[in-house]
């Protein structure tokens, strides 16, 4: 076993290598960009290196001053996660050419895999189905839609170096060919630098099912069975679950032949991941599947794979990349329950899944049975616009899928994230779907049921509101951290004695909008409701500059009190005494005895609960007499001044 390692990546993945890593008992080195100085995954590992600028370009990507490091490090190996140089096989070889082994495939596997249609033609010789379609090297627009129209609509335009969903286009249309190829060749392009496209059949009510493989070096080939990753948003996984619901032991064992023929084809080695598309339409059959392509490296949801089968998938790799024999045989492998993740994202599912970055102001991840939560972040650490803006993944583990399913929905519940926007709503929505739950799904189930996925419950948002509107006008007792920004009036030593109940309708910003609150104030404190709803005091409030957040259910809502700066509407009593609208204190006297004023016209501002009130001038007129200080505490209804009418005066 090595006695150290490089791990060239960051955020959760890096956090959970290391954690095998240090298990293992190998030294565990970390890089970081600029942006990252402060980040988890430097602070879990032994010793790290600073190796850039924040765009990963100028720093994880960049090759030589990896290498570099590894070797400033003593690093026995390197470790890529996924992404970044994962499959990468230039990455690879420098590797080999600087004496340190990279814990992956060998770079011929890699480079025989990263392009989609020479995969493709590979695995066609090697006997693995693959989804029907043109992957030659004609690219003539014209060519390719005949050769759409031949293969029959439905088909899917595919960027060949794909990765990511990013450069697909779905053709319904032959008329509609011509634009999404042109689509698809800008995006793969200016993705991945290589604009050529092959065609696929778009194969109906398709199920994402794919084959977790482990090679070693001895001509050991294994799988450990499959993941169902069929809940996706734009071919991008969202949850995923192993076993694969509908699974029967013929289907398994020939997907598991074809991905483990698919890696002897290349002569793998370590953890790949053979990934299949099924006909969903008549239930998973021997027949009804096809290669889509093969990912050369450890997959972010391979915890599901280490829930059901107990091994721990990074140790595995370690241990073959360092010559060891595979410690277990195919029919050593076996499903212990079910298994599902979910990738907690920092993104705004209200406004088309946004990234959401800023500080996480609170985080709290979950825990409990069979709950295992991956996170590359802590409180107080900055989700940047640099990287993925994944917050962690949250896997959980049943006897069966159900209860799995249950442990995940109470851990999103229980799951806050305040600061940046996040998913976890609409990742509790997904695993409490009825038809999700009854395992009737495919690719196209988040999209058609995207509006009631995303939907808010306005009752719930209303009493959260409030709430946080109560916590703002200081009802509730100060953290600790931060006793000045939460007083509470009612216990203060201003001297005065609650009266009789009042009311008053309060400007709030909720989102930088404005909106209404109605607060009354009584002898135990203040009640706030926001539209009718009154406080939910189960709604999480979280302070932040300038007003607070309130979570209910996942979602967040910025709540601030508005300055008020309205005319006052109960006071305007036209007999020319200006009046404290309720206890508070007098902030400013815009006046002096003597001045004369124009009805309407800001006179005075008293601060209540938090909010400042401008008081305005009743009517036209002369000041005649000042009855407050600035500085001083009013009583609800004292005399600040009065106005004598300009008609009197004429
Ligand atoms: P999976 O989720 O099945 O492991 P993905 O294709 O979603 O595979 O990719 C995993 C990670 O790798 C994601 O963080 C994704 O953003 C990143 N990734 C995938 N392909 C590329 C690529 N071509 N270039 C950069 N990052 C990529
Ligand atoms: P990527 O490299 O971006 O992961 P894939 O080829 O793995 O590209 O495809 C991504 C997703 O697109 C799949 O998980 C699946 O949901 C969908 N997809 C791919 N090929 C097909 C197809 N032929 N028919 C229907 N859906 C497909
Ligand atoms: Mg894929």
């Amino acid at each position: 076993m090595f006695a150290s390692v490089l791990i060239a990546n960051r955020g959760e993945i890096a956090v959970r290598i290391a954690r095998t890593a240090k298990r293992l008992g190998l030294r565990t080195i970390a890089v970081y960009s600029e942006a990252d100085s402060d980040a988890l995954h430097v602070r879990v590992a032994d010793e790290a290196y600073a190796i850039g600028p924040p765009p990963a370009r100028e720093s994880y990507l960049v090759i030589d001053r990896l290498i570099e490091t590894a070797l400033t490090a003593r690093a026995d190996c390197i470790h890529p996660g996924y992404g970044f140089l994962s499959e990468n096989a230039g990455f690879a070889e420098a590797c080999a050419a600087a004496g340190i082994v990279f814990v992956g495939p060998p770079p011929s596997a890699i480079r025989a895999m990263g392009l989609k249609d020479q995969a493709k033609a590979l695995m066609e010789k090697a006997g693995v189905p693959v989804v029907p379609g043109y992957h030659g090297e004609r690219q003539d627009a014209k060519f390719l839609k005949e050769k759409a129209y031949q293969i029959g609509y439905p088909v899917l335009i595919k960027s060949v170096a794909g990765g990511g969903g990013k450069g697909m286009r779905r053709v319904d249309k032959h008329v509609e060919f011509d634009a999404a190829l042109e689509g698809a060749a800008r995006e793969a392009q200016s993705s991945f630098g290589d604009a050529r496209v092959l065609i696929e059949k778009y194969v109906t009510a398709p199920r994402h099912i794919e084959m977790q493989v482990f090679a070693d070096a001895h001509g050991n080939v294994i799988h450990l069975n499959e993941r169902d990753c069929s809940l996706q948003r734009r071919h991008q996984k969202v949850i995923e679950e192993a076993p694969a619901p509908g699974m029967t032991a013929d289907v398994r064992a020939a997907m598991g032949r074809a991905a483990t023929e698919a890696a002897r084809a290349v002569g793998y080695r370590g953890a790949g991941t053979v990934e299949f598309i099924a006909d969903g339409t008549k239930g998973l059959n021997p027949g009804g599947f096809w290669f889509m392509e093969m990912n050369t490296r450890l997959q972010v949801e391979h915890p599901v794979t280490e829930a059901i089968t107990g091994l721990d998938l990074v140790e595995l790799q370690f241990r073959v990349a360092a010559g060891e024999i595979l410690p277990l045989a195919q029919e050593d492998v076996r499903i212990d329950g079910h298994a599902v993740e979910a990738r907690l994202y920092a993104e705004d599912p209200e406004r088309g899944f946004l990234p959401s970055t800023g500080t996480l102001a609170a985080l709290e991840l979950p825990a409990g049975e069979g709950v295992r939560v991956d996170a590359g972040v802590t409180a107080g650490s900055v989700v940047s616009p640099y990287y993925d803006p994944m917050i962690a993944k949250v896997i959980a583990h049943g006897a069966d899928r159900t209860e799995a399913l249950d442990r995940l929905a109470k851990a999103l519940g229980a799951t806050v994230v305040a600061g940046p926007r996040s998913n976890a709503a609409f990742l509790r929505a997904l695993a409490l779907h009825p038809e999700f739950r009854a395992g009737r799904f495919d690719t196209g189930f988040i999209d058609r049921h995207l509006a009631e996925l995303t939907a808010v419950d306005a009752r719930a948002e209303a009493g959260a509101v409030a709430r946080a509107v109560e916590a703002l006008l200081g009802r509730d007792t100060a953290p600790a951290s931060d006793q000045s920004a939460w007083r509470d009036p009612w216990s203060a030593t201003d001297g005065f004695s609650l009266g009789v109940p009042r009311a008053l309708d309060l400007g709030i910003l909720v989102d930088g909008e404005p909106e209404k609150a109605a607060a009354n104030w009584g002898q135990g404190g203040v009640g706030v409701s926001v539209g009718g709803i009154d406080a939910d005091a189960a709604a999480r409030i979280v302070p932040v500059a300038g007003g607070a957040l309130a979570l209910v259910g996942g979602v967040q809502r910025n709540v601030a009190l508005k300055s008020y700066d309205s005319v006052d509407v109960d006071h305007l009593d036209g007999d020319g005494v200006v009046k404290a609208p309720m206890h508070g204190k007098v902030l400013a006297i815009f006046v002096e005895a003597g001045a004369s004023v124009r009805k309407g016209e800001r006179v005075a501002v008293v601060e209540a609960m938090k909010m400042e009130h401008a008081l305005v001038a009743p009517i036209d007129g002369t000041v005649s007499e000042i009855a407050a200080t600035v500085g001083a505490q009013i009583a609800e209804g004292a005399k600040i001044m009065t106005i004598e009418s300009a008609k009197g005066e004429s």
